[in-house]
Parts: C-alpha cells; structure tokens; sequence
C-alpha cells in the first residue's frame, strides 16, 4: 500500500494550519504519516531485550508445571481439618526438584520446601513456623483455624496457561516479559526488525569534535542527544555527522539516508528566514511540509516523506527538527518518539504523565504547549513537587542536563501558580 501524501493526510485534517499547529495536531498527523515496519526476525533471548514483538506468544505449557508449595512447612490432605487439633506424623520430605513419590494417608503428612511438588492427594501446606511438635519430631501438631484447605498451594498453570497468550505482538520487551519468556523454555523471541534512523547536523557554524574552535561556531551537541534519544529507543542508528550548507553535500546526504533507513532526523536549517539550503533540498528530494508548531521551546519544523527523487519505494519518513539542542530533544520527546513507537509496531501505552505541585509560579502563554525543564521530587509529606532547573532558553543544554522530566504545560492551559498541580513527563521510563 502506498503511503499517504502530505497533501492526502492535510486534507483529512480538520483545522490544518502549517502556520499554527497545535501539538495535538502534530501527533494526529504523524499518526497517519508512518506505517510500521513488516520485518521480523527470531532474536535469542539475552538480544531481544528492548524489542518489539512481532508476533503473540503463546504459552506452549503450563506454569508452574506442577501444584507446588508455597511455603517451607509440611503438606498434607486439608479434608481433615476441623474444631480439634490436628496431629499429623511426618513421613518424609519433598524438596524442590525432587519431588516425594510415595502414599500419604490421612494422619500422615510430608515437609516440604518451598517450590516442591505437592504429593499426590495433597492440597494444604502449613508453614513450619505455625505448628507445635512435642518429643517426638516425628510428630506436628496443626492448631484449628490456622490455615484452610488448600492454603500455601500454588496452582499448576495459575501464573500461564498452556494454549494462551502470554505475551502479545506489540509489546516492547522488557525485563519481566523477558523473564517469562524463559520461564516458557523459549529460547528465542520472534522480534520486529530495529528501526534504521539517520541522523545528520545542518549548519555551517556547527562544528565536529576534534576540530578547532572559531568564532562564531558551536560544537555540534544535537548529533549526541539524538545518538542518546534513538539509541534509548532501541533504534539502529546511522550517524552521518554534519553536513555543510552546500547543495551537492545536502543532496548526497538525504539520497544516502533515504536509501539506507527507515527514517531521516535532521536538525537545523528550517526556521522561516533560513538562509541554507536544507529546506530546498527537502522539498526537491521529497514530500515534505514545512510547520510551524504552536510550542515553546520548538517551533520550525519540516514532516514528510524522502523518496530521494527516484521515484522507487517509499522512502523515508523525514523529521526536520529545529537546531537549537533543547528544541531538538523536546520536539523529539513530543512527537519523534511516538511516531518512531509506530513505527516499531509498539502498541504499550507510553507511561502516563505525573501530577506535581509547582514550587513557583510559571508564566504560561495559552494557545500553545509549554515545556520547562524540570526536577521532580517527593516531599516529607509524600507529595511529588517540582522546580524548574533555571535558564529556559532553548539552547541552553544545561538546565537540561539538570533535569529529570518535563514540566508540560498544555495547549489553552494559562499561567501556574505556586502549589498548582502540572504535569510532568519523566524522562526515565517506570520500568
Ligand atoms: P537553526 O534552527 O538552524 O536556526 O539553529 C538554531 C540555533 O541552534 C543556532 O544557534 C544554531 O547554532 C544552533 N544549532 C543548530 N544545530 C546545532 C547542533 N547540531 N548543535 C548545537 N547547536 C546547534
Ligand atoms: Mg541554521
């Protein structure tokens, strides 16, 4: 199926203003510019960690395989409990991984270790610690009431069904969905192949690390944010360095990415007024519209698609970010990182925003999304605070580097007052 055009998804679009985007709006358009990729591949466990899965998992037996013990203690047929006390005499005992074969008559009962297989016709365990043994350690003594039949008894198949899916197509993997996998005896996870992501830096002042300061130029900083951003991600990253402002470099670059990724990011070179020729050569080797996004830090910004002139397959989807590196990572959090979700084929939910009180008052213009860089706490009392980590400016990389989430402030939300609740977007995931 052929992707859909610029023109197609701004058609479909109520409200669709280049010139004043909502964030809304920009992730309802994203939302119809990328497909996901088709491609999978069976990845042994200990490399799938982080990968989306291509396919449900089903259970192929049930876990635990057996009813075991929940407890260290001693098992026995819970039918006869009743008002007296229980005496039970002890024939033996049941380690884990080895299981006890024999009979066990009523009267009669079997320690046990946690894990271990319950004996055949037995349902109740009594942890160690609550029965009473005189002389005779062959001998317990189980008070009334305190445990019922079948208590301390784990089920067979109550944690996974065989027949059922465990795990499902979409799902990022995790640790804990890792651990399952295992606990299934699966060796390998069918995965969605990584994203391929090129990234490139515009701009004739920037510079690369190893060459000599000049005035008037920057260390090129958004190539390593990015590296950090896509590799978090658990993208594949294809990193191709700065490219100057010249018409042969630029084209060469987004021919190259085009050809050999899934995605293009830039950053630089698509403020109004730009001089360079990033945006012209966009808009030669591609489908791209040219936003600008009602947000701060943001703004400029150019989405669509790198078919590198060609005419063959669909290229690449393109996401000309900002140059200023606070702009670049926050536009990226907002929008580059839920469309490239898309594209892995993720369906988990992203994790929700927090609720924190502002310990200042915050300036907020209404009519576009605010974000500050921000540090979130929780106070003597339990509730979770956040401050601001200072300079707001959109270059500024420190303030960032500061903090732990962002303070983000929504479309026609107005100014925060000190102890207001706002949200916040932590920057480490929950898990
Ligand atoms: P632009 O969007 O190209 O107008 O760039 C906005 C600001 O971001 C300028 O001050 C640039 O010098 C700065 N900038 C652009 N690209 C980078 C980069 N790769 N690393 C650090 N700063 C950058
Ligand atoms: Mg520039």
């Amino acid at each position: 199926m052929q992707p859909k055009t610029i023109a197609q998804i701004a058609a479909e679009l109520q409200g669709y203003d280049p010139q004043a985007l909502s964030a809304d709006a920009v992730l309802a358009f994203l939302q119809k510019l990328v497909t996901p990729v088709t491609q999978s591949t069976d990845l042994p466990l200990f490399e799938a960690l982080g990968k989306v899965l291509a396919a449900d998992v089903v259970s192929p037996m049930d876990v635990p395989p057996h009813d075991n013990s929940a407890m260290d203690g001693y098992a026995f047929d819970g039918a006869q409990l009743g008002d007296a006390p229980l005496n039970l005499r002890v024939l033996g005992t049941a380690l884990a991984g080895k299981a006890w074969q024999g009979p066990v008559a009523a009267g009669e009962c079997v320690k046990i270790m946690t894990g271990a297989v319950m004996p055949a016709g037995l349902d109740t365990v009594v942890p160690q610690e609550m029965v009473t043994s005189g002389h005779d350690a062959s001998l317990i003594c189980v008070a009334p009431r305190l445990v019922q039949a079948g208590d301390n008894r784990r089920l067979r198949g109550e944690d996974l069904t065989r027949g059922l899916a465990a795990l499902r197509k979409g799902q990022i993997i995790t640790p804990a969905r890792l651990g399952l996998a295992a606990s299934l005896g699966l060796p390998t996870l069918p995965c969605v192949r990584p994203l391929r992501v090129a990234y490139f830096s515009t701009g004739d002042e920037i510079l690369s690390l190893g060459q000599a300061p000049r005035e008037g130029a920057v260390y090129d900083s958004n190539r390593y944010t990015a590296f950090g951003l896509l590799k978090r991600l658990g993208c594949e990253v294809i990193d191709m360095g700065v490219v100057s402002d010249d018409p042969a470099g630029l084209e060469a670059a987004f021919r190259g990415a085009a050809a050999g990724a899934d995605a293009i990011i830039t950053s630089g070179g698509v403020s109004v007024g730009e001089a360079d020729h990033t945006k012209a050569m966009m808009k030669k080797l591609g489908d791209v519209a040219f936003w600008r996004v009602a947000m701060r830090p943001g703004r400029p910004m150019a989405v669509g698609r790198i078919t590198a002139g060609d005419g063959q397959g669909a290229g690449a989807v393109l996401f000309g970010l900002p140059g200023n590196p606070v702009a670049v990572m926050v536009t990226f959090l907002a929008f580059v990182r839920p469309a490239l979700l898309q594209m892995m084929g993720c369906t988990d939910a992203p994790p929700p925003l927090l609720k924190a009180h502002s310990q200042e008052a915050l300036r907020k213009k209404a009519g576009r999304t605010e974000y500050q860089r921000g540090w979130v706490w929780s106070a003597a009392d339990g509730s979770l605070q956040v401050r601001t980590t200072g300079n707001q400016g959109s270059g500024v990389l420190s303030s960032m580097a500061q903090a732990n989430g962002l303070i983000v402030m929504h479309h026609s939300q107005g100014h925060v007052a000190p102890g207001d609740l706002v949200d916040v977007m932590m920057f480490d995931g929950v898990i």
